[in-house]
């Protein structure tokens, strides 16, 4: 039994279940896995973890490939540095600017960045603020550079911040030190905003696959990673799609990716016949799509909280 990564003991700890991909190849970088669970700080993990060298491999070359869930990259930087604009990126500024004075935060470390939206979109309004990151995937190192982020490894950070931003970051790291670090580079009283996905023992009933996440989380493993590493919770709430649909878009958007992948698709053909179709065309066509499209729906789940099994957990912890 592999020690829980929070309260480094095995004995509340025992198999949960086998380890789902979402992209099966992917098993060549991350291994065999099993899920462990801890009983005590509510809290799963993968079993055994991989080896650093692969999972710095994937995430600077393939996590973030155009036509992979989830993040489906636009080989177009045009598109993907609009995405700043979209509804879950709005979604996290509100809820931040409810919570905390934005004009207070001088400087952002984001862990994780993506394209860093968040950070990008505050700027836009408060264009005094420094923005720093952790970012290694190549599709985002030019664009987080473009919106005048600092992106250096983790280890060489050492300003201190008034904010730090992770948005679906923490679950695909392989412990939980990283905490101890966050404390390292706040300024007294700094905050952490964090969103990541919920995973109480219902959540693996039903779902797809894990992949590539390797940690687990719930309300009760925050609130205890809190004690250990000495932050308070500020705020913590469950947000976004309940478990079920979670699930639903989960296995739509897996379909979607071998459909494109086996290459004689419908997905595959829409591509090949844009390429022919004058752009005014398609843009009306996209107009119409968006008007009905079902998807839109899935925009209200954004802004549901609280309300039970959702499948994110969002918050914001301070640096006692
Ligand atoms: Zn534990």
């Amino acid at each position: 039994m592999m020690q829980c990564p929070i309260c480094k003991s095995d004995k509340d700890s025992k198999y949960l279940c086998d380890y789902k991909f979402e992209i099966h190849e992917d098993k060549k970088y991350f291994g065999n896995l099993k899920i462990d669970r801890c009983e005590k700080c509510d809290f799963s993990y993968a079993n055994p973890m991989p080896n650093s060298e692969n999972l710095n491999f994937f995430y600077e070359n393939v996590y973030r490939l155009p036509n992979r869930p989830p993040y489906w990259v636009s080989k177009n930087d045009e598109v993907s540095e609009k995405r700043f604009l979209e509804d879950k990126n709005l979604n996290y500024l509100l809820y931040l600017s409810t919570l905390i004075d934005l004009k207070n935060i001088k400087n952002i470390y984001d862990f994780g960045a993506g394209f860093g939206d968040l950070g990008f979109a505050i700027k836009k309004k408060f264009p005094n603020v420094e923005l720093f990151c952790t970012e290694h995937d190549k599709q985002c190192v030019k664009i987080l550079e473009k919106r005048g982020y600092n992106n250096d490894q983790i280890e060489n950070i050492d300003e201190k911040f008034d904010l730090i931003i992770t948005l679906h970051s923490l679950e695909h790291l392989v412990d939980v030190e990283v905490f101890k670090k966050f404390y390292e580079i706040l300024k007294p009283e700094g905050l952490i905003f964090f969103e990541i996905p919920n995973c109480p023992k219902e959540y693996f009933s039903g779902r797809p696959y894990d992949g590539p996440h390797l940690l687990f989380y719930t309300k009760k493993s925050i609130e205890t990673i809190c004690n250990k590493f000495n932050f308070e919770v500020f705020r913590i709430d469950v947000s976004s799609y309940s478990f079920n649909e979670d699930h639903k878009f989960q296995k739509e958007s897996q379909d979607r990716y071998y459909r494109i992948k086996s290459g004689k698709t419908f997905d595959s053909l829409k591509q090949l016949l844009k390429k022919f179709i004058p752009v005014t065309i398609l843009k009306m066509r996209q107009a119409i799509l968006n008007s009905k499209n079902i998807d839109e729906m899935h925009k209200l789940g954004l802004f549901t909280v609280n309300s039970g099994d959702n499948c994110y957990l969002r918050g914001i912890l301070k640096k006692k």
